[in-house]
């Protein structure tokens, strides 16, 4: 049966899972908030920014630097995409949020890094050694069947295709300067009071 295209849309900042004052004290209201309506809704806006600029260019037949532009939305489509893992992967403490991942996820830790314990320390030096702004990121590869760890510069440098993630730590400064100024391994260390493990444990879940 032919298919019919759906319409095309423009991203949209997706809401928090829990309200902007129930990660504190690890994350607070007020560095929740402004990560969350200025910092991501940037990257959703100059994703849309480009789409309309390169429809506007092919109405009236004109070139752009589509170098400059495929690295921008590049930049800001990772973005988006990590952010919105990101708030999906943290939950208010004790409420959904902290302890550790059960099921099949900790079975795959467990096999994968030799237990909770030595992954937790894989990914917090991965967290805290990133030069500069970027991310940590937990990812399963469904080619060789593996849990790996990645180091994301920016929003997109060293990020191979086709690895889901299935769990992101912004490390940018503008995620935890308010709260711990330059103290990034302090954020990273309360971090694990906030991950949503059931809902990594249902990603992951999705692609084994
Ligand atoms: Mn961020």
């Amino acid at each position: 049966m032919q298919k019919t295209l759906e319409k095309p849309k423009l991203y949209e900042l997706p809401p928090l899972p829990y309200g902007y004052r129930d990660l504190a004290p690890y994350i607070s209201e007020e560095q929740l908030r402004i990560h969350h309506t200025k910092h991501h809704q940037a990257y959703v806006n100059g994703a849309n920014g480009i789409i309309e600029k390169l429809e506007k260019a092919r109405k009236e037949g004109v070139d752009l630097d589509y170098k400059a532009v495929a690295k921008e939305m590049s930049f800001h489509l990772g973005g988006n995409a990590l952010h919105s893992t990101f708030w999906e992967n943290m939950a208010p403490a004790g409420k959904g949020g902290g302890g550790k991942p059960d099921n099949l996820l900790a079975d795959a830790i467990n096999r994968d890094f030799g237990g909770f314990e030595r992954f937790k320390k894989e990914f917090t030096v991965t967290a805290t050694s990133v030069e500069g702004s970027g991310w940590a990121a937990l990812t399963y590869c469904t080619d060789s069947k593996r849990l790996g760890i990645l180091q994301i510069e920016k929003h997109n440098v060293n990020f191979p295709a086709g690895f889901p993630f299935l769990m992101a730590l912004d490390v940018w400064e503008h995620a935890y300067y308010l709260d711990y100024k330059n103290d990034r391994a302090k954020f990273v260390d309360a971090f694990w009071n906030i991950v949503n493990w059931p809902k990594v444990g249902e990603w992951f879940q999705s692609f084994v």
